[in-house]
């Protein structure tokens, strides 16, 4: 089935628009061909799937991804998983993801760039998936945070991370990340810790634009988060604490900011997954912070990705790890319409492929979600998902 028509009592296309009721979608060799309404059809030749009054939503992002995430996190790096072992947990947590409704993955360090070779297999047809933007591996300073873990590569100096960006830039990174500041996931540190200098930075950040490509860095708190706008970055991950003179040098500097508020709001989860005491301690912590300055950027107007540092169907609070997020940012003051965003056109804009992605537009991959209810209502329609299509191909029917 290459080409048909999807009649939908709602479509939501991704960019802001209000929906179009009594919709319907025109598919070819997997992009999408028209959007009207069912009364400007014309006659129809091909199949038709109709959804009678579901929603229909671009496909999902979850735009913080580790594919080889593992809890609790290693006190000490340890490198005994075989590569091929890895590389198959890595594929199939992204079929996961692709099965729950994410189409779009946004890899923010990944251990030995398997998120990158995952991406050509992918792209090459040789195995199904979703879409994979990659950053290969996170780059730190020696000692800094995910020093711990295989997802980050230690380098020093102007010259280190310069190279370094270029190292991930080889292998086809869509994206270069840095953590530049202390986290949550290691006891040595604390969050307003900087890590790296303003030149270090800009290094690695200079070698990724030159390519065309956005940098991101994880960072916690006011202090490195300035210091990392000054070099020059694109984005912001978690930033458990932000404060006006931040967020007013975010928008300057048109920053987005992925605030992945499950890391301080995924109920028992690390309890779960054996989290020691001093994590604990720090998130509870953090949450303190978090969820303020989010409002705050929501209100300010930064432009938000939905991301969120577990697996996409890690579960959480009864639903996925993913879907969850998307109801933080809500929770968090976001309307129900840009929440959908900032998990569909917004990471589709930072990354530079809107062209393709993130929006039901004519000329865009076929990248859909069924809802059975409409989540402008209810933003947590979106834990109903009935139906997932990438690229014209229908992954998952429920119904
Ligand atoms: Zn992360």
């Amino acid at each position: 089935m290459t080409d048909y028509v999807i009649l939908a009592g709602s479509v939501i296309d991704g960019s802001g628009v209000e929906p179009l009721r009594n919709a319907a979608i025109r598919i070819k060799d997997g992009f999408i061909d028209s959007v009207c309404g069912q009364d400007q059809l014309g006659d129809v030749d091909s199949e038709v799937i109709d959804l009678g009054d579901r929603t229909v939503i671009p496909g999902l992002w979850d735009a913080h991804v580790h594919l080889a995430l593992k809890h609790p996190f290693p006190e000490y790096r340890t490198d005994v998983e075989p590569v091929p072992h890895q590389t198959m947990r890595c594929y199939s947590q992204a079929l996961r993801a692709l099965n729950a409704g994410f189409t779009s993955l946004r890899i923010v360090g990944e251990a030995k760039q398997i998120d990158l070779q995952l991406k050509k297999a992918i792209n090459g047809g040789l195995v199904d998936g979703p879409n994979i933007f990659g950053a290969g591996e996170a780059i730190i300073p020696t000692g800094g945070h995910g020093y711990n873990s295989l997802s980050c590569v230690e380098t020093d100096g102007v010259d280190g991370f310069a190279r370094m960006a270029r190292v991930q830039l080889r292998a086809g990174a869509d994206l270069v990340k840095m953590c530049i500041s202390g986290g949550l996931g290691s006891p040595h540190e604390s969050v307003s810790d900087s890590q790296a200098t303003v030149e270090e930075m800009r290094a690695a950040t200079d070698m990724a634009h030159k390519a065309g490509k956005h940098v991101t860095v994880h960072a916690s708190a006011p202090g490195p988060i300035q210091e990392a706008i000054l070099a020059g970055v694109d984005c912001v991950e978690h930033a458990y604490e932000l404060d006006d003179d931040t967020i007013t040098a975010m928008i300057r500097n048109n920053t987005y900011l992925c605030p992945t508020l499950l890391v301080t709001n995924c109920g028992d989860y690390l309890q779960r997954h054996g989290a020691p005491p001093w994590q604990l301690e720090k998130q509870a912590q953090a949450s303190k912070t978090h969820f303020a300055g989010f409002k705050c950027a929501v209100e300010a107007g930064i432009p938000i990705l939905a991301g969120t540092d577990l697996l996409p169907t890690d579960r959480v609070d009864g639903t996925w790890a993913g879907l969850r997020e998307i109801e933080l940012l809500v929770e968090g003051g976001m309307t129900p319409m840009g929440a959908l965003q900032a998990a569909t056109s917004v990471p589709a804009q930072l990354l530079g492929v809107s062209d393709r992605l993130g929006t039901l537009t004519p000329g865009k991959m076929a990248d859909l979600v069924v809802l059975a209810k409409d989540p402008l209502d209810d933003i947590r329609a979106i834990r109903d998902i009935q139906m997932v299509i990438k690229s014209g191909k229908v992954i998952r029917r429920d119904q």
